[in-house]
């Protein structure tokens, strides 16, 4: 597995603005290092306790992203560090991220997950549920959570029709959002199997594990 040369690749590959998020979850240090030695500072874990253990080790550059589903309970070991949290798809994890940010004195960053695939497992708002969020008017006291943008998953499958039409889906419901949240500049999606077809429907951001690192096991 060639790191710096498979991350040069992906990097030919992206728009210069795009970010490049190197997926490392169970993936060694060291191969973190070989990336961080070829440029990469961005990197993604789906283990809050993994991803503390690494930030510990790691240099302090590194820039965090969590993109795994987060439980609430969780939240607290990463406040201090974590650069931008993709996975949040409940009001009340919104509410204790505002809360941990305050305690440690910053402004977390964060993505809303949206569900769009068509399998029933995956987490996240749906469209009407994000809607009513802002209506609601229960995200002006959070304070200490900045929403940066979307991030969504399409359907785990060959048909690339389908998964362009669910990020068509996906970013033309960021561009809604973005007239009412001026913050809005981020849209998270595209992963190996996917990427490129993420890049063409707008996105913003590219979580990239297996094609940098090598499979999981
Ligand atoms: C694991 C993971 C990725 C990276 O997947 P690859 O197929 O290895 O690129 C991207 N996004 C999320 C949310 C993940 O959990």
């Amino acid at each position: 597995m060639n790191i710096e040369k498979n991350l040069k690749s992906i990097k030919e590959d992206l728009p210069a603005e795009v970010t490049l998020v190197a997926v490392s979850k169970t993936k060694s240090t060291s191969m973190i290092m070989e990336a961080y030695n070829a440029g990469q500072r961005d990197f993604g874990e789906n283990k809050v306790q993994e991803m503390t253990a690494k930030w510990e080790e790691l240099p302090k550059d590194i820039r965090w992203h969590m993109i795994g589903h987060v439980q609430r309970n969780k939240v607290k070991y990463m406040s201090d560090f974590v650069s931008l949290i993709h996975g949040v798809d409940s009001h009340r994890l919104l509410v204790e991220i505002d809360k941990r940010a305050r305690n440690s004195e910053r402004i977390i960053d964060c993505l809303l997950q949206v569900h769009i695939a068509e399998e029933e497992s995956k987490f996240g708002f749906d469209e009407a549920e994000i809607i009513d969020l802002l209506d609601s008017g229960k995200l002006e006291s959070l304070k200490n959570v900045r929403l940066l943008g979307l991030m969504g998953m399409a359907t785990f499958t060959e048909d690339s029709e389908q998964v362009r039409r669910e990020f068509r889906g996906l970013k033309k419901l960021y561009d809604r959002l973005k007239e009412r949240l001026p913050d809005f500049r981020e849209l998270s999606m595209g992963m190996s199997g996917d990427y490129q077809i993420g890049i063409e429907e707008g996105s913003t951001m590219v979580r990239i594990g297996s094609s940098i690192f090598g499979a999981r096991n």
